[in-house]
């Protein structure tokens, strides 16, 4: 077997495969029914798995509902990134201790768990690739996520479902994965017996599928994967406007509409917390009641928050008007100038899971609907 080479397997070669995964020392993570949603935790066996489940998701709404059959990944992405266990929500930096006259620091142990993720979406490889570029392959690499994604083994999925609130096809990140994998899976049908075409994205993925049951894929079987992901292209919930956004942006500073949305967004970092890009801490230290012991460690902060910004004198962003535009525009314009790529990748959840449903893609349209029709204005005068 060569990579890119194809195969089927059924729910047995896909049990086998988690068990492989397993034997060879990986914590293996998936998509899993808990807390109303379908969150990454850790997986057993395939039964695990959120298997006849589905996601509802619209602007402010998510609902978990039965699909009517036993397919193994009939959802789009719930709550939770992978960033979830790549750059955990805290983590400890060192701790330091006062011994006699003398003061003993010590580094927080950089971690080596080896991480195996199943299902991964075409969305979050990007979105990986995205936070590899700032937190890895930077000029200033954190230890602690190089530690963890060296290692990672990634079994993606292409997705054979869109969430309402999904817009890939319009970021050029989706639905079919294409970089970044070491096995992909497209589910052919959720019937009593599965089965999976699988490709090969690496020489780790080739070994590991030479130990699972498995037969080559004939032609039939490449039609149907490449019609499941078309028909998933084809029934995205949104589309970013086809426009420079980053342009429509920058150009835009003072628009009227920042106030509006500001209205309506109560500030409370939703967006940012759920984003699969989004890497902005803070640090904080503590220490003992005694006075002997300190620790630092470092949280997932937010750009939503007041002291996000605040510096000698006050806040750098005060009001929600201005948090909101520093947000969207680095998502959509400056992440280019910063990073070469857009820091947004149409996953849908800043959209989902906003309180009160503020859309991103709704944003930009608003501003650069109103932005036609002033040059429309201009050009009749
Ligand atoms: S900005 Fe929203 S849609 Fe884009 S990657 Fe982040 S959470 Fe997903
Ligand atoms: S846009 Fe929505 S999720 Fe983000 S801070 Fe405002 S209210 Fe919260």
């Amino acid at each position: 077997m060569t990579l890119s080479e194809k195969a089927i397997v059924t729910d047995e070669g896909l049990e086998a495969l988690l068990q492989a995964l397993k034997s060879l020392g990986y914590r293996v993570v998936g998509p899993t029914l808990g807390d109303g949603a379908i969150v990454y935790d850790d997986i057993g066996e395939l039964s695990d798995l959120p298997i006849g489940w589905t996601d509802e998701q619209e602007a402010g709404h998510y609902r978990l509902s039965r699909r009517g059959d036993r397919a193994f990944f009939g959802y789009a992405v719930g709550p939770q990134s992978w960033k979830k266990f790549l750059y955990p929500p805290l983590q400890s930096l060192w701790t330091a201790k006062q011994e006699g006259t003398a003061l003993q620091v010590t580094a927080a142990p950089v971690a080596e768990e080896r991480f195996a993720f199943i299902g991964v979406r075409a969305c979050e490889l990007h979105a990986m690739a995205i936070q590899d570029r700032v937190l890895m392959n930077g000029a200033y690499a954190d230890p602690h996520y190089q530690g963890r994604r060296r290692e990672t083994f990634i079994v993606a999925v292409n997705c054979g479902t869109a969430g309402g609130t999904c817009f890939c096809v319009s970021m050029d990140s989706g639905p079919r994965v294409d970089a970044g994998f070491d096995l992909a899976l497209t589910e052919l049908d959720g019937a009593e017996n599965s089965r999976f075409l699988v490709e090969v994205g690496s020489e780790a993925g080739r070994s590991l599928l030479e130990r699972l049951p498995s037969r080559p894929a004939d032609s039939a079987a490449l039609a149907e994967a490449d019609a499941v992901v078309a028909r998933t292209a084809q029934s995205m919930g949104r589309a970013m406007p086809p426009v420079d956004v980053r342009e429509l942006l920058l150009q835009n500073p003072e628009h009227p509409r920042w106030d509006e949305v500001a209205a309506r967004c109560l500030g409370c970092a939703n967006c940012t917390m759920v984003c699969p890009t989004c890497f902005c801490s803070s640090t904080e230290d503590g220490s003992d009641l005694t006075g002997t012991e300190t620790s630092r460690q470092r949280r997932w902060d937010s750009c939503f928050t007041m002291d996000f910004s605040y510096i000698h004198g006050g806040s750098v962003r005060p009001s929600l008007q201005a948090r909101y535009r520093q947000w969207m525009t680095h998502k959509l314009a400056t992440w280019h100038d910063q990073f070469g790529t857009s820091g947004c990748v149409g996953c849908g959840r800043c959209i989902t899971w906003c309180p009160v449903g503020i859309d991103i893609t709704e944003e930009v349209r608003a501003i650069d609907d109103s932005q036609k029709a002033k040059i429309e204005g201009e050009k009749g005068d």
